[in-house]
């Protein structure tokens, strides 16, 4: 993969694609982890003395009202304080306005340019990759550094587009993502894989990649009751997804010793942070009531898995984890592994809340990773759209 070191930038007019994908609520911004992802490919164009365009989605644009609600302004004044430099942004994604600007520009000086997903308005164009409008973004810069892992597996205007109109490489966030999930391409064994989280629909691509990879799967979460149910068990109101209870009993046919299932559950009637919980075995859970957590056997059932465990990869957590009573199984997983200095990655946004809530022990965590869906499509096997033309 080519980065942004092994092309010259110096002087250059650089678009840099980021991730300012930020959480926003009530016109706040409520987590700018994001922005600060993205501070060292800016810095080193600034040290390069560049001229930095920098281009990001916010939300998703479908309708006028959408416009306000997703108004990338509210990042240039963030971005400013934490770069300590001023931050121009343009309210246009392309036009006059921008030609000019960018035509004036003098070296170090940064302009953030409106949210691509503007152009979603009318005629999805950059979604859709409209081969204009990445022609004409090229066409403003002399090279392209893609820094937006979140959006590294779509092709889109502002990254596939520009790429392939003009000379491209990974910025340093892209570089770390990759580094890090490429050391699972040749994983030091025992290589374990956690699995968990609401749906066995959004992780069966990645079970299917993994489970010839990988030693074991560990399921947790929600998705482990569809898995036990093929199994004939008992699971009261538990979350179960019949429409895949039959690819559930295929793959446990196939590979029933590396497949680990959950021992024991916490209990309650609904998902909430008052009722009373019960601790209930297999085949226990009554018809009222929901598992939403592992138990404690099953908490040193998978930590004995894990103890021998060269690398692990973690994605969905293995409970109802927004709530307290449900957090004591994914919270124990998180400390063993981080106590034990199990290289692990972890990827996927509930688990990555998960571990954000445990700054200490997210230190010992080999690598977290910021891309959801991309993350999830590198872990099932597929190639990541805008990355290919960085190889
Ligand atoms: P995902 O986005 O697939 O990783 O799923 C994360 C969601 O799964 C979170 O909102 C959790 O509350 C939910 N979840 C995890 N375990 C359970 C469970 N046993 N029952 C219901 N929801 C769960």
């Amino acid at each position: 993969m080519k980065t942004i070191k092994d092309l010259d930038i110096k002087n250059k007019t650089v678009i840099i694609r980021c991730d300012f994908n930020v959480p926003i609520k009530n016109g706040k911004i409520l987590d700018d982890t994001r922005i600060k992802e993205s501070l060292k490919t800016i810095e080193y164009a600034l040290a390069q003395d560049s001229k930095i365009i920098l281009l990001s989605h916010l939300g998703r644009i479908k309708t006028e009202q959408d416009l306000a609600l997703n108004d990338l302004a509210i990042v240039a004044p963030v971005l400013e304080k934490m770069l300590h430099t001023k931050v121009h942004f343009l309210n246009a994604t392309r036009g006059p306005i921008v030609e000019n600007f960018v035509h004036n520009m003098k070296v170090k000086d940064i302009v953030l340019l409106q949210n691509t997903r503007y152009e979603d308005l009318k005629g999805n164009k950059e979604s859709s990759n409209d081969q204009e409008l990445g022609k004409y973004w090229a066409s403003l810069g002399d090279v392209f550094i893609n820094d937006a892992f979140g959006t590294i597996h779509r092709s889109h205007a502002s990254n596939v587009g520009i790429e392939t109109n003009l000379e491209s490489a990974a910025g340093f966030l892209v570089e770390k993502e990759i580094n890090a999930l490429s050391s699972l391409d040749k994983p030091q064994h025992p290589y374990l894989v956690i699995l968990g989280g609401a749906k066995v629909s959004d992780k069966i691509g990645v079970i299917n990649n993994l489970i010839t990879k990988a030693d074991y799967i560990l399921i947790g979460g929600g998705m482990a009751f569809t898995f036990l149910k093929a199994k004939s068990y008992e699971v009261g109101n538990s979350l179960v997804d019949e429409s895949h209870l039959e690819y559930c009993k295929d793959i446990l046919n196939q590979y029933s010793d590396k497949i680990i299932l959950p021992v024991d559950f916490i209990c309650a009637p609904t998902i909430s942070n008052d009722n009373s919980v019960t601790i209930k075995g297999l085949g226990e859970i009554a018809s009222d009531e929901m598992g939403l957590d592992i138990g404690p056997q099953t908490i040193n059932l998978f930590s004995q898995y894990l103890a021998s465990a060269k690398t692990v990869v973690w994605n969905g957590p293995m409970g109802a984890y927004e709530y307290k009573p449900f957090q004591e199984g994914t919270n124990c997983l998180l400390s063993f592994l981080a106590e034990h200095n199990i290289k692990t990655i972890i990827g996927g946004g509930d688990t990555v809340a998960a571990v954000k809530n445990k700054p200490s022990l997210a230190q010992n965590i080999y690598h977290i990773s910021t891309g959801g869906g991309a993350t999830l499509e590198y872990l099932e096997g597929k190639d990541l759209e805008a990355l290919k033309l960085l190889n």
